[in-house]
């Protein structure tokens, strides 16, 4: 046997500043890992304001400052060593704490892999004190004249652990990332200033606020804060409260949800389901709620310690955190239907119009009742808001002679322009008659087209088929084509987030051309007058916002222009629930058959089924 010849060689520890740099991996993954510990340093120390600056993306530099008590200069070389804490005596205390950090680990770690510099004073003392440590190493001590507080800066994270430092995300990954955790923070503590600048430039800039309230106007923008709802519940000494969004405001991923148990942000899947749990019947699938969740419960009850840096927690009562959660959203948004002798009944229920409080009485039309919740739902918080505005500004199905139509030519009447459905006769009596003509399309469950062509039955999916429409007509306005503008009765301001507002500064000209007719408004805030003529689902805003957002978070490899259209599209067309007239349904058909690629929408699934004539006699056994 030839046993593969490996040079063996002897066992042996690791030396302490290689055992130190594994560690710290542990603790500081990336710089946005980096901050959370600093800021919680911050806040354990009772700072009111607290500072971050970061320059690409904390990457090159993260420096964070506080006004709290300072360490007093003796300790200040103890406080970067590992396992020191001002924060327990022993293990005793481990069970009840208060503080954030406690596992004396932060600055260690955070000092054995980057360029560090430590600056702290006291209130006791006259000068402060400065610590800096390259890798690990102390290079500079000396006394330092500066205000009480402590300021921690940390540059080129990872320098001496290539490795580590390639798994590091992109500069604006990283960026969001901070821009992500800062916001936590912020939100567990509005009673402290926060700002965040990020080379050179504000992103956060939040004064002491009285309550979450005021916090929230401050970072989503009032705006979006008129979406939100509060709610509160208690059970078996657990207690939950926070702000939840109405159904009609959802993003279209989970960057406006933030959970926090004992008011530590946390990450837990359970708690992230029970908020999707209580809107799964009136939200689509893909879209995610905004939601805040501050969950109390006794500090016996829950393990922080499962993860090096805290962002899980194990409940102990996991189950009954869910329900309580979940019910809480619910009966805040009046969603709950477990008991109907509190709740509307559901004929009260498909009553209700957008903005009214309380559900009409009477449900004279029992039997037009859908039998589902789920579809009054959609009725009531879909299609409701959608109604109102169509009827205010009308839906404008053009028509577009000037169009090849592609396919399928038998289907198309060549004099009209519209897309016509074929075949033999429809028996007039069959769909009722409207204006004389037969008709030749039914709206099925409010999401479906149902229609023929020559030898074959078909059916249209309502919403695939919009977003292809306007992905292609807005490619097409991107390439210059003018648009038709709809002028708004009453132009709409958008209060933005700073990335939201970065985001349309850089692309405002490509939404001007989409037919977005928009101006500053000083501040963060724009000025809507006019949007896209056919567009279906403005909400008020809400679709331009859900645009921003995603251009905000498109990162640098992708086309800036694909993600405006593929936002657009997907924002902006008809959802399945709503309901069509015969003009519409026939316009929507013109309009797909008009762009080049009508079976699929942009994100590949399909806009139609075709089952043919042959394929019906087969399963019924005609032949
Ligand atoms: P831990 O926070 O787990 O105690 P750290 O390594 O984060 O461990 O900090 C070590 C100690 O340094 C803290 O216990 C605290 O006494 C002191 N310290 C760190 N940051 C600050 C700060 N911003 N203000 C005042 N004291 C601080
Ligand atoms: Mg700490």
């Amino acid at each position: 046997m030839n046993a593969p010849r490996v040079e063996r060689r002897p066992i042996r520890l690791l030396d302490p500043s290689c055992v130190e740099r594994i560690a710290a991996g542990e603790v500081v993954e990336k710089p946005a890992s980096a901050v959370k510990e600093l800021v919680e340093n911050a806040l354990d120390a009772g700072a009111r304001h607290v500072i971050i600056r970061l320059r690409r993306g904390g990457l090159e530099e993260i420096v964070v400052e506080d006004d709290g008590t300072g360490i007093p200069a003796r300790e200040i070389p103890l406080a970067v060593e590992r396992h020191a804490t001002s924060k327990i005596a022993g293990s005793g205390d481990l069970l009840d704490v208060h503080s954030f950090g406690f596992r004396g680990e932060a600055l260690a770690s955070i000092a054995s892999v980057s360029r560090f510099s430590l600056r702290s004073r006291c209130a006791e003392e006259d000068t402060g004190m400065r610590l800096d440590i390259v890798g690990g190493r102390l290079e500079r001590k000396e006394p330092v004249a500066r205000h009480v507080g402590t300021t921690v800066i940390a540059a080129d994270l990872f320098f001496n652990l290539p490795a580590r430092r390639q798994f590091l995300k992109s500069e604006s990954a990283e960026k969001r990332a901070v821009h992500q955790v800062v916001t936590a923070l912020a939100l567990a503590h509005p009673e402290v200033a926060f700002r965040l600048e990020s080379d050179g430039k504000v992103v956060l800039d939040l004064a002491a606020a009285l309550d979450l309230e005021t916090r929230v106007h401050g970072i989503f923008g009032s705006s979006v804060a008129a979406h939100l709802r509060r709610f509160e519940a208690e059970l078996q000494g657990m207690r939950v409260e926070g702000l939840c969004s109405l159904p009609t405001y959802t993003r279209g991923n989970r960057t406006g949800q933030f959970l926090f148990v004992n008011r530590r942000a946390v990450v837990d899947k359970g708690l992230m389901h029970a908020v999707q749990h209580a809107y799964r019947e009136v939200i689509p699938g893909g879209r995610f709620p905004l939601a805040l969740v501050f969950l109390e419960v006794p500090p016996s009850r829950v393990d922080v310690n499962i993860h090096p840096t805290k962002a899980e927690v194990r409940l102990r009562d996991g189950a009954a955190a869910h329900e309580l959660v979940r019910h809480a959203i619910q009966d805040a948004l009046s969603l709950r239907r477990e008991r109907p002798g509190e709740g509307p009944t559901l004929s009260q229920l498909a009553d209700v119009r957008p903005g009214e409080g309380t559900p009409a009485q009477g449900g004279e039309g029992e039997s037009e009742v859908p039998d589902s919740l789920d579809r009054i739902a959609h009725e009531v918080f879909l299609h409701g808001p959608t109604e109102g505005y169509s009827k205010s500004y009308g839906p404008k199905w053009s028509r577009q002679k000037e169009e090849p139509r592609l396919f399928p030519p038998s289907a198309l009447g060549e004099e009209s322009g519209h897309f016509v459905p074929s075949g033999a006769p429809v028996d007039p009596g069959l769909g009722g008659e409207e204006n004389g003509s037969p008709q030749l399309f039914w709206q099925l469950h409010n999401t479906f087209i149902l229609t023929q062509i020559r030898g074959a039955l078909v059916i249209v999916d309502q919403h695939n088929s919009h977003e292809r429409i306007l992905y292609n007509e807005g490619k097409k306005a991107l390439e210059g084509r003018p648009v038709a503008v709809q002028q708004l009765l009453f132009p709409t301001t958008l209060e933005l987030s700073p990335d939201e507002l970065a985001a349309y500064e850089v692309h405002a000209g490509d939404l001007e051309k989409m037919g977005f007719a928009t101006e500053p408004f000083g501040g963060n805030t724009i000025l809507v007058r006019g949007i896209p003529s056919d567009l279906r689902n403005w909400n008020d805003g809400a679709l331009l916002r859900d645009i921003l957002v995603d251009l905000a978070e498109a990162t640098g490899g992708s086309d800036p222009r694909e993600a405006i259209l593929a936002s657009y599209a997907c924002h902006g067309a008809i959802r399945a629930g709503e309901k069509l007239t015969l003009p519409e349904m026939q316009a929507l058909m013109d309009r797909l058959f008009a762009t080049d690629l009508p079976y699929s929408c942009p994100h590949g699934r399909p806009t139609l089924i075709r089952i043919g004539l042959a394929e019906l006699e087969r399963r019924f056994q005609r032949r």
